[in-house]
């Protein structure tokens, strides 16, 4: 063999052919190779004698990456994606690896130290380090037992570790030498499990839902575990996972958002401390990030706990595959490559051969369908062992008047709540002072110059925020229209909230979590401690707060603003809306104390709120299923959207109404081709923005369809017109 088919990160669809020499090439390899003016990191896909090119003409390797080539069910599940997500597999490919691993010098010049105790350390050291600093003894241990760490690991083992190294060093403790790659992990035989908490008696539910799954560990079964919040999911997650690893296999854990690891990180911790586990999510350094990526690659950490994204890692020793709170719209990626990872894991279970495992209290219409119609299994949990099910309430406020959104009824029970030393949740999913500056006298409003939206006041920094492309102005003084100098903030957000329980509330500690205050590294942990350590009586959150936290003095949830929610033209408003209040309704009293939850609402007779006091999911969800298949909507339709944005308007409508006309012409039965319309936010960053729905009746259908139309429109290279084909959209 003589020529690599190489795919890289470009948009373009490959392989690319190159000659290879002595190098020691196989399927899966990293190498870097020239491509244009540039160097570029591509994986190996295939292996040949002949090209279609003329040999001369192509251009060489220049080095194979030292790590080991990527899996074939990596490769394969990259392919999948790629062709059913419209997407270039060199892309996809570029996408599931560590940024470290697409440098074409990766691995050149030696960054990373390896560390290992000279004799006088082993002999010195263990005397002289503190038994009490947790952290030195960590690392201590590690480099005895494990004899060389190199500083990506001693990091992750304790985070003050390279000052520590160095005074070791300095000493003469420690001996450092410089290695090439990150060390791919010996593989030490899995541990068994010595489970330091006192391991909770599984109600019959979950003793249930564990034979059940844990039945058939050694082949695919897509499961949802349906339970209601609080009703221990979690813990059948521990007890399945303690079976797979008691087989010497991987687990995968996926969760919505980075926010929920730390808190499951330590479940999990404290349930197998022997273990190796690691965390993979977008807020990790690049070298943390590769070396958990190493640990989970070569076979070595038993649990992999992950953020959409770590849905790609490859795990070679996979034995089940769990996504929690599966209904949560961050496993879908809406930018670039447009995958749902919850989908993507059922796809990497089938493959590996495992079961997967669904959990969540209000499943996706999708995930539901497939478990009332039998093709997934269901297990579920109705009880709540630790606590009862919250009350829910609604405060009519049709007659009521309210100041500043709060009304006084609303006001009264947190105050009383409060005083009984208990914490409150407000949720209002908006953040900002007031979602509208508004001027009374001639009706002008504060829209952004480069956005069809309205800007939002934040008056802590007293500017008008545009959420759609972050352009930040400062609060007019007068209105330009007429002069007027009394311009108001109209509607509430997360800010005013918090401003007016501190003016109704004296000497109540108000925390506001919202993404403004919460960017900052660590800001999040830090106002969980807070919270827990019960430094806070009344928390004003927006969704960040309604997922999967468990905060044991919470027992009052007082729900604003959801109304605007019921006037979307989304079709699947109602279901996210229940979903959302669900959610934040399970954070009330999951302990002993028992949780209300305060519905602020013009409409306390709508059907989702009426579905909410019942608490009743079931019932909800056959009445949207039906609608759903009355209507014609998804899970009984397949959907893909054509998206597309254009500085000039007119660009953009004519490359829509051109793949219109090529969609018709490939459509088949069975695929509706719809009319080119604006999207839902016309013009986005002076962008003018429109789309074009296509529909299915299989999935089938639309994948072929996808496979022939999608090639008429990559034809148009030089288009001003950006666009890109969203598969199974989750908005439209
Ligand atoms: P979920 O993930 O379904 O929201 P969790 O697993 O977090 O629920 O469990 C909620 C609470 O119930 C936790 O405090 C957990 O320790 C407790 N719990 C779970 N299972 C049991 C059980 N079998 N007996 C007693 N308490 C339990
Ligand atoms: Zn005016
Ligand atoms: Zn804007």
């Amino acid at each position: 063999m003589t020529i690599a088919r190489v795919e890289l990160d470009v948009p373009l669809s490959g392989p690319f052919d190159y000659t290879f020499g002595e190098a020691e090439i196989s399927i899966g390899s990293l190498v870097a190779v020239p491509f244009g003016r540039r160097r570029l990191v591509g994986v190996v896909t295939g292996l040949s004698d002949s090209s279609e090119i003329d040999k001369s003409l192509l251009k060489r390797i220049e080095r194979v990456l030292p790590v080991e080539p990527l899996p074939g069910r990596a490769l394969a599940l990259a392919a999948f994606c790629a062709d059913y997500y419209r997407h270039p597999l060199g892309q996809v490919l570029s996408i599931a690896l560590p940024t470290m691993l697409r440098k074409p010098d990766f691995g050149k010049n030696a960054r990373l130290w390896a560390y290992s105790l000279t004799e006088r350390g082993l002999a010195e050291l263990p005397t002289l380090v503190n038994p009490r600093a947790g952290g030195q003894m960590r690392l201590l241990r590690a480099l005895v037992e494990g004899d060389v760490l190199d500083s990506v690991q001693a990091r992750l083992i304790y985070r003050g570790a390279q000052r520590l190294l160095r005074e070791w060093v300095d000493s003469g403790w420690v001996k450092k030498r410089a290695v090439r790659s990150v060390r791919s992990p010996t593989s030490t035989p899995m541990q068994t499990i010595s489970a330091e908490q006192p391991v909770l008696l599984l109600t019959d539910e979950q003793r249930l839902a564990v034979a059940r799954i844990s039945e058939a560990l050694e082949t695919f079964s897509p499961w949802l575990l349906h339970g209601v919040t609080g009703s221990g999911k979690t813990e059948v997650y521990l007890r399945l996972i303690q079976h797979v690893v008691g087989m010497g296999r991987q687990t995968l854990l996926l969760v919505p958002e980075i926010n929920l690891t730390p808190q499951l990180e330590a479940r999990l911790q404290s349930r197998f401390p022997a273990l190796s586990m690691v965390s993979l999510h977008s807020g990790l350094a690049e070298g943390e990030r590769l070396s958990r990526w190493e640990e989970a690659r070569s076979g070595k950490a038993s649990i992999v706990l992950g953020t959409r994204l770590a849905v790609f890692t490859p795990l070679p020793q996979l034995g089940l595959v769990i996504v929690d709170e599966e209904h949560d719209g961050s496993f879908k990626q809406n930018e670039g490559l447009r995958y749902h990872a919850r989908d993507l894991a059922v796809y990497v279970a089938k493959s590996a051969s495992v079961p997967v495992v669904l959990g969540s209290a209000t499943p996706s219409l999708e995930t539901y369908a497939n478990a009332v119609e039998g093709r997934y299994r269901s297990a579920s949990l109705s009880l709540r062992p630790a606590a009862q099910a919250p009350r829910i309430e609604f405060i009519d406020v049709r007659q009521k008047r309210l100041d500043h959104g709060l009304s006084e009824d609303a006001l009264n029970i947190i105050n009383s709540c409060v005083s009984r030393r208990e914490q409150c949740l407000v949720y209002i999913n908006r953040r900002g002072f007031a979602p509208v500056l508004l001027c009374r006298a001639c009706g002008w409003t504060a829209q952004c110059r480069r956005c069809s939206a309205r800007l939002t006041l934040h008056a802590r920094t007293s500017r008008l925020k545009c959420h759609y492309c972050g352009r930040e102005e400062r609060v007019l003084s007068a209105c330009p229209e007429c002069g007027n100098q009394d311009l108001q903030g109209l509607g509430q957000g997360t800010q005013r909230i918090e401003e007016t329980l501190q003016a109704h509330l004296p000497g109540t500690r108000v925390l506001r979590v919202d993404s403004d205050n919460t960017r900052r590294r660590g800001a999040f942990a830090r106002m969980r401690e807070q919270i827990r350590s019960e430094e806070i009586d009344v928390l004003v959150g927006t969704q960040m707060l309604a997922k999967g936290h468990d905060f044991p003095k919470l027992t009052l949830v007082v729900i604003l603003g959801a109304d605007h929610a019921l006037y979307s033209s989304d079709f699947r408003a109602a279901e996210k809306l229940f979903q959302q209040l669900m959610q934040v309704a399970g954070r009330a009293g999951r302990s002993e104390l028992l949780g209300r939850v305060v519905v602020q609402t013009e409409f306390p007779e709508h059907p989702v709120y009426r579905a909410l006091a019942r608490q009743d999911f079931a019932a909800f969800a056959a009445d949207l299923l039906a609608e759903r298949r009355r209507c014609g909507f998804p899970p009984y339709v397949y959907q893909a959207v054509l998206r597309a944005e254009s500085h000039r308007e007119s660009d953009m409508w004519s490359f829509l109404r051109g793949a219109s006309t090529k969609a018709s012409s490939v459509a088949e039965a069975g695929i509706t081709v719809y009319d080119c319309v604006p999207a839902p936010v016309f013009r986005v960053a002076s962008r003018y923005r429109g789309q074009l729905l296509l529909q299915a009746s299989s999935r089938s259908a639309l994948r072929h369809f996808l496979s022939r139309w999608h090639p008429l429109l990559n034809r148009e290279k030089a288009s001003p017109v950006r666009w890109v084909i969203d598969v199974d959209p989750v908005e439209l």
